[in-house]
Parts: structure tokens; sequence; C-alpha cells
């Protein structure tokens, strides 16, 4: 896509290294695949500069009185990569690896995934590096309003609208929308998606994303030929993506023979009783102290042989490493970039159907658009029409990537990755360069 608008003063063919950002592995890899999709896309080399580089950034200190009367001061990060589309959108991270160059990664990829549902949103992601698991109830609350506090000047329901992701949840959000509310002076509940229902939270909007998941390994597996009760799954994470994936999917009765979080995995052949584990696990037990399965090391995990392999906890977990070693043939990536670009590669020359994170995972926005839409109109959808509006732009969504991906011989990827880029690439050439 070349415009002729005066978009392309560059004359370099590779990207403007940005030290502020390059740092970070995880955004050095969504460069390279933006990169690629701009050779195939052929796209505009100015267009590719402003979407290589997020449009703001801001990094807080966020001092916090922990319980024993000390203070500790965290750092925290709003990236929003796009405002082209509308507001942006994206989740806030608590986790000990939080850095900006992985929340502008992560960002990015937010984008394209507004791209392909066709939401009217841009991509920003937000985090602090911190260990939530260490942070009593009352240290999160704190945390949580101040960093609202310091980025007050960049949020609101019309410029950039957070949600829950790794190591946040429907409480977070709560805090964000009171702390929020009491400085604009009333009750805001469409400043954060993904809140408690009775602040405005839309039903379906927690199961989302592990929905949306389950229904392109449906679609994954009917173009297989494999009927859900002949399959295994294998799933890394059990947080708010993974536990409902492992849900959705024994509901089909598709048999999940191993799960991990972050203190062990378990590995049962023969199934795990999943509505027991969630009970077992939601009592305050540990996962790995499951009984009936065996434990494994993390890595072995991610090499069982298997129907569907989901990686829903963190980046770069398939690495040039483990990827030969994969024994499954369906790859549902539920983690924001679970695979890096060597593994892809790899990936690439084996008959894994891979199901991409920015397409697999984007039930999870595609729901907080709903709740958006409703807080703004003050209605509310019942959970079925909320859960068949999210079914219908999933699988249309799937289909366009695979119908694309079959059309040019690209990788799902590929496909995917195209798709977002090119129509935020369109907006941005249809709407000019300011000034
Ligand atoms: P969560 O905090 O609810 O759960 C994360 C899970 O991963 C936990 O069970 C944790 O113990 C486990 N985990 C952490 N480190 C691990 C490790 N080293 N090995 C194995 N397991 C480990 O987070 P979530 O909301 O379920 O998010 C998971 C992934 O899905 C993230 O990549 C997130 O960006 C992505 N995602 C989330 C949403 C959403 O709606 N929550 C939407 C799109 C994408």
């Amino acid at each position: 896509m070349n415009s002729s608008n005066g978009q392309n003063h560059s004359n370099e063919n590779q990207l403007v290294p940005n030290s502020v950002f390059d740092s970070s592995a995880t955004y050095r890899m969504a460069l390279t695949q933006l990169e690629t999709v701009a050779a195939f896309l052929n796209l505009d080399k100015g267009i590719l500069q402003r979407l290589s580089i997020p449009k703001r950034a801001m990094v807080v200190s966020v001092p916090v009185r922990m319980d024993d009367g000390s203070t500790k001061v965290f750092n925290g990060y709003r990236v929003q990569h796009s405002l082209t589309s509308g507001p942006s959108k994206g989740g806030l991270r608590y986790h000990h690896s939080v850095d900006l160059g992985e929340v502008a990664a992560l960002s990015m990829w937010m984008s394209w995934k507004c791209g392909i549902m066709n939401l009217p949103f841009g991509g920003a992601k937000g985090g602090i590096a911190c260990d939530p698991e260490k942070l009593s109830l009352g240290e999160k609350e704190r945390l949580t309003r101040r960093f609202t506090e310091e980025v007050l000047s960049i949020i609101g329901p019309r410029m950039d609208v957070m949600a829950p992701d790794l190591g946040t949840d429907e409480q977070t959000m709560a805090w964000i929308m009171d702390t929020y509310s009491m400085k604009v002076g009333y009750a805001c509940p469409e400043i954060v998606t993904g809140k408690p229902i009775e602040l405005g939270g839309c039903l379906g909007r927690r199961e989302a994303t592990g929905r949306g998941v389950t229904y392109c390994i449906v679609e994954a597996l009917k173009e297989l030929n494999i009927s859900p009760i002949e399959a295994t799954a294998v799933v890394q994470g059990f947080g708010n993506v993974g536990a409902v994936t492992c849900t959705e999917l024994h509901n089909l009765g598709v048999k999940i023979i191993a799960v991990a979080d972050r203190y062990g995995a378990i590995h049962n052949p023969k199934g795990i009783n999943i509505p027991l584990l969630q009970d077992f696990v939601q009592k305050g037990n540990l996962l790995k102290d499951f009984p009936d399965c065996e434990t494994i090391s993390a890595e072995d995990l991610l090499t069982l042989e298997c129907t569907v392999l989901v990686p829903a906890a963190l980046e770069r977990v398939i690495h040039v490493k483990n990827a030969t070693k994969l024994k499954c043939k369906i790859l549902a990536e539920a983690a924001n970039g679970p695979t890096t670009p060597e593994a892809d590669a790899i990936i690439n020359q084996t008959s894994i159907y891979l199901i991409p994170d920015i397409l697999c995972n984007a039930g999870g926005v595609t729901v907080s658009y709903f709740e958006w839409v409703q807080d703004i109109q003050q209605l509310l959808w019942s959970e079925e029409v909320v859960n068949q509006k999210l079914y219908e732009l999933m699988i249309k969504a799937f289909r366009q990537v695979r119908a694309l991906c079959i059309a040019k011989k690209i990788t799902m990827r590929m496909a995917a990755l195209s798709l977002g880029v090119e129509k935020i690439a369109r907006e941005k050439v249809k709407r000019g360069l300011f000034p």
C-alpha cells in the first residue's frame, strides 16, 4: 500500500532504531513482525515509520505506603500506540518483568488486534513492575489508585480505556473507575472495561478471552476433521484466560491432559477434572498439589504430545530451543507474543496449525468494546446477546484470516498481521498527516 499524500519522506528501508524502546526483546519482536508485514503489503515507508513508534508513552514513579509503614516506589508505564481509529484500548499488567519496551510491544499488538476485529479503537497497554502476589490487598489498592492519578492526564473514555491483564482483575478496574470518577466528579464506568458487573461491567467479559480462544480452536479442529471428544489439550497458565479456556474446552469434551501455572505443572494422560481443579485452586490450594496427577517441569509441559497446545501465560515461552520439540497439531496463542520470530520460522516448516495471538485472544478486547458501548449508552445486554455477538465477530475474523492465508499462501500470522496493519495504515493515509 503506497500513499500519494506526501507521507513517504524516508529513503530508508529499515526502521529507524528507537533506543527508548529497542532494549526490549519483546519490542524488537513486534518490530520484526511489523517490518515483515510491511514488506508483504508494500507499505508506504512514512506510514511504516509512524506505525513503528508509539504515539505516546508515559513513565511514572508510583510511591506507595506499604503495610509495615515503609514507602516503596514502583515503576509504572502507559503506552498508547495509536489513536487513529478512536480511543486507545488495552490492558494494565502487574508483573515483575514489565518494562517500557514490553508495554510498547503489547500496545502495538493491541492496535493490530483491534484492526482485525474492526473495532473503533487504537492499541494501548500499561503496566507496573511489581509482584502482585507479594502485595496485600491494601497495598494493591494504593498502588492502583496512585498510578491512576499519575496517568490521569492521558486517560479518558474518549482517549484511553484500560482493562485487566496479567496480574490485574475486576477489582483493579473498580479502583481505577472509582479514582477517575472522584477526579471528574461523576460516576464514569466507561473509563475502564472488565470491571465488576455491579459497576457497569459486561456480562461475559471475564470469560470472553477464553471463549474466543475456544471458538478459534473449534474452527481449526473442524478443518482438521478432529472431533472435540477425540482431542487432547495442554494449557500453560491457569488465570483468567487459561482457566476459562480449560473450562470451555472441557465442556466440549476435549480432554485436558496437562495444566501449569507459575508454581508448577501437572499431567494426567487420562484427563484432568477441570471443575474440581477450579474448585481446588479457588479454595487457595496450589495447582501443583492437585491429586491424581504427576508433576512435570514447565518445559516438559510445552512439548507433550497433544492435539492443542495453549500458551496462556507469558510471552516468548516458545523459542528456538523448544520449537523443534513441539508435538501439538494446533498451537492456539492465547497469551500475547508467546512465540519468538525464530521459533515462528521453525513452526512454519511444520504442519502445526498456528492460531496467532492477535486473532486467538481478541475475544477480550471485543467484549471490552461491547462493555464500553453499553456504558456510554447506559444499556445492559444479556449474556446470551454478548456471547452471540462475540461468536459472530470471532468467526468472521477467523474466516477472513484463514481465507487470506489460503489465497495468498502465507502463514496465519502473516495473514492476521496484514489485515490488522493494513486497516490502520489505510486510516492513517485517509486522515493524512497533521499539520
Ligand atoms: P492472569 O494473571 O489471570 O493469569 C496468568 C496465569 O499464568 C496464572 O495462572 C499464572 O500463575 C500463570 N503463569 C505466570 N507465569 C507463569 C510461568 N512462568 N509458567 C506457567 N504459568 C505461569 O492473566 P491473564 O489475564 O489470564 O493473561 C494471560 C495472558 O493472556 C497474557 O499474555 C495476557 O496478556 C493475555 N491476554 C489476556 C486477556 C484478558 O482478557 N485477560 C486478553 C487478551 C490477552
